[in-house]
């Protein structure tokens, strides 16, 4: 069985590509293994010791408060930080919640009465970093020379491929949103963002776009900035398929020449494919199995990774499925409805589901930023957009952590209008990268 402590000693190497046993010695306070149980703990902020107050927001951590072990002294040395690093890492309050009320789905309306600061920050990525300095100190010793120097941020372009033409489906699902949204501006008396709604409702009706151009030009454009990035198809069986299916799952027929020749177009630049699983795969390893054999099959390629079709995701399944279908790298552990750190974490580990004897073995990556973020749930300015997407990628840099980033390639067609936001995504990575502080994948 492994322990809190182990687990985020394998997870986290990224923070200490050497010297990680000076940590196993480390005197951290230590709660009951099972005291959080599965239970929704209270959270409480805890105020860093002067040395480590700039590694968190206004000097103070997000903690479970379960895991403030009771006693004297400072509470920043009666916090069970193996434990709480765990905690977020395995997404205890969501697999609590999920126990309780099932599945959220990836909106996170669903999870009440919680603190945005809880999804704002990479919490654990922040307790890594402290650990390392607390190790170092108690040493005395410098902390590049005891654990090796801290990486830079890394960056995985991703794109899910839900649209190749502008289908009814696709007009249908986009003008119900555009009309809800027109709605709802105008019941909270937003008439300048009804307006705005209402006209990009119009451009989605009387635009005729061509999205198979709009995802050749951004495949060449990532190729000519260096960037490999991981386009997700669907692999559907289009002649069995339910009503939820023809909805809401791509329509695009993998048999089809013109599908196939854009799949070799994409890998020929460099790129990598991924499977994108339907609506209704989210619990059934046989759907997920026979879709990457299909991808796989078309392109002959092995398709080792993935992301869920609308995050569809349940904590107590999915990965689970996926592992069985031979999937080895998954990045939807994201909302649909806000950007932000799920698990308060910006890292590539293996999950670890408690009671087990070892991590699942799947990578999981998590999305913290996606166009439908800043234009179908939020009524943001173009230049309030642009600082949360860079107060996303900061949080990102600052941490040295890694995600991903979700642009659906037939957003970038004139009748979305997001390519601009699209551009200052891209245009700030790149910038980061030029300064050393980020590094965008170049292959998987
Ligand atoms: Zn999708």
């Amino acid at each position: 069985m492994i322990n809190a402590q182990d687990y985020c000693l394998a997870q986290c190497k990224r923070y200490w590509p050497k010297g990680a046993t000076s940590l196993s010695g480390l005197s951290i306070a230590q709660s009951p293994s099972d005291c959080l149980g599965e239970t929704i703990p209270a959270l409480v902020m805890v105020t860093m010791p002067p040395w480590a107050l700039d590694l968190a927001p206004q000097g103070q951590m997000l903690i479970p408060e379960g895991l403030l072990v009771a006693g004297g002294g400072d509470p920043w040395e009666r916090v069970d930080w193996w434990q709480s690093l765990a905690w977020f890492l395995r997404g205890g309050l969501e697999a609590a919640f999920e126990r309780m009320h099932g599945p959220i789905h990836s909106y996170s309306y669903r999870l009440h009465n919680f603190p945005p600061e809880l999804w704002q920050f990479a919490w654990a990525n922040r307790m890594a970093l402290f650990l390392r300095r607390y190790a170092s100190r108690r040493a005395a010793r410098d902390e590049t020379e005891m654990f090796g120097p801290l990486p830079p941020a890394r960056l995985i372009m991703t794109h899910d491929v839900d649209a190749i033409d502008k289908t009814v489906a696709i007009t249908i699902k986009q003008s119900s949103f555009l009309f809800y949204q027109t709605i709802r501006e105008l019941l909270h008396l937003r008439f300048a963002y009804a307006w705005t709604n209402a006209q990009r409702l119009f451009s989605f009706l009387t635009l005729r776009c061509n999205y198979r151009e709009a995802l050749m030009s951004l495949c060449e454009m990532e190729t000519q900035l260096s960037i490999a990035a991981i386009y997700h198809f669907a692999a559907l069986n289009l002649k069995q398929r339910s009503l939820v299916s023809r909805l809401l799952d791509p329509s695009y027929d993998l048999l089809d020449s013109s599908v196939q020749e854009l799949l070799r177009e994409i890998t020929g630049r460099g790129h990598t494919i991924g499977l994108h699983p339907s609506f209704e795969s989210w619990n059934d390893e046989l759907t997920m199995t026979q879709q990457r054999c299909k991808l796989a099959a078309i392109t002959r390629q092995q398709i080792l990774v993935s992301r869920q079709h609308w995050l569809r995701f349940s904590w107590h399944s999915t990965w689970q499925c996926l592992v069985k279908a031979g999937i080895t790298f998954d990045s939807t552990l994201g909302f649909n409805d806000r950007p932000g750190f799920r698990v308060g974490a910006a890292l590539r580990y293996q999950p670890w589901i408690p009671g087990s004897d070892d991590s699942l073995k799947i990578d999981i990556v998590p999305l913290i930023l996606m166009d439908s973020h800043i234009f179908d749930y939020s009524s943001l300015k173009p230049e309030q957009q642009e600082s949360t997407i860079q107060s996303i990628i900061d949080e990102l840099v600052f941490v040295h952590g890694e995600a991903a980033i979700l642009w659906h390639p037939h957003t970038l067609s004139e009748d979305y209008g997001w390519s601009p936001s699209f551009l200052a995504v891209l245009k700030y990575v790149v910038s980061m990268r030029e300064q050393g502080k980020i590094e965008v994948a170049t292959s998987q």
